[in-house]
């Protein structure tokens, strides 16, 4: 049996066929247009993975599930896209619709949620049973697995640990709210840091950088490596705003092993440790209870990928 994964995105659907083992045997993509249906976007979506099975010479009758990975709030037990700002669906009935061009079982789920799922099956948090997958980017997603299991909450609405909030009357969130923790931690929330700075100590290596080569992520790591103390600055500040919300997190529900993804956990080691550093010496009990590892996680350009296929995966199983 094969299993085949799809992960919706903004500006295109990607989709894969693949072993049981996550060995991917072929993936491609298609561009989605502006306005589409729910509909359409099931018949595009099945047709698609039709002609991947007879790219490689197996008949669609032995795809055992499909899982789709979207973004936005997804209620996974109704098959139904409840809400995507993204792909610009509401109240989606996506697993019926899939269901008049499909014969094999289809499971939905919010592709963050998905991706930590994929982690714990294929990538770097492979078997652990209780997981957080945190990804920093435009904004922050979670993804949480306890037990084994995604924890998705009541609607599909739950493990939106970017919205927790880490400050009181604190910076504007792009979701209305103030002082989430997505307006400290977020790739966004870096650049918007690294300006305030650069505007404060107009001399400092990082103002300079700042002028040449931002807007940019990079340029408060590459100050801050440079030994500028303007760069220091902003780093220690942002490694402690990640490594604050992390903490509450963790101590919540103490995961075998937090991951980051997005864009920033590019810079490795050297934010990847400090951050560990930062949050173990914060969490509840720190010193006696077991240190909690941080990694940079693992399955990368491919992480909705995989996490559409472990949802085809465990929700056969289920
Ligand atoms: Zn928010």
């Amino acid at each position: 049996m094969i299993y085949a994964g799809v992960d919706v995105g903004g500006m295109s659907i990607k989709c894969c066929l693949a072993t049981k083992e996550g060995e991917i045997l072929v993936k491609d993509s298609f561009k989605t247009k502006e306005g589409i249906t729910c509909v359409e976007m099931a018949e595009q979506i099945s047709s698609f993975l039709k002609e991947l099975a007879a790219r490689i010479g197996v008949s669609f009758d032995e795809v055992a599930s499909i899982g789709i990975g979207t973004p936005g709030t997804v209620d996974g037990k109704k098959g139904v896209i409840v809400y995507s700002n993204n792909i610009k669906l509401e109240r989606a009935p996506i697993v019926a619709d899939m269901k008049k061009f499909v014969s094999c079982p289809v499971f939905v789920e919010n592709d963050a949620n998905a991706a930590a799922l994929g982690e714990v099956l294929f990538g770097a948090a492979k078997g652990a049973e209780n997981a957080l997958l945190i990804t920093l980017g435009t904004g922050v997603g979670t993804g949480i697995i306890a037990n084994g299991k995604m924890i998705t909450g009541k609607g599909g609405a739950g493990a939106e640990g970017g919205h927790m909030r880490l400050k009181l009357g604190g910076e504007p969130c792009s979701c209305g709210n103030k002082g989430c923790y997505e307006a400290y931690a977020s790739a966004t929330a870096l650049l918007r840091q690294t300006a305030r700075v650069a505007a404060r100590r107009p001399d400092s290596l990082l103002a300079k950088m700042w002028q040449e080569k931002g807007p940019s992520g990079i340029v408060p790591f590459d100050a801050a490596k440079a030994g500028d103390k303007a760069g220091v600055k902003v780093i220690r500040d942002y490694v402690n705003y990640v490594a604050q919300g992390l903490a509450s997190l963790v101590n919540v529900f103490r995961p075998d092993v937090v991951l980051i993804g997005g864009g920033i956990s590019n810079q490795g080691d050297y934010f990847i440790k400090k951050v560990s550093r930062r949050m173990n010496a914060l969490l509840y009990g720190a010193g006696v209870n077991p240190r909690t590892k941080v990694k940079a996680a693992g399955l990368l350009n491919d992480a909705g990928l995989y996490g559409a296929l472990a949802l085809a995966l465990q929700g056969e199983r289920a």
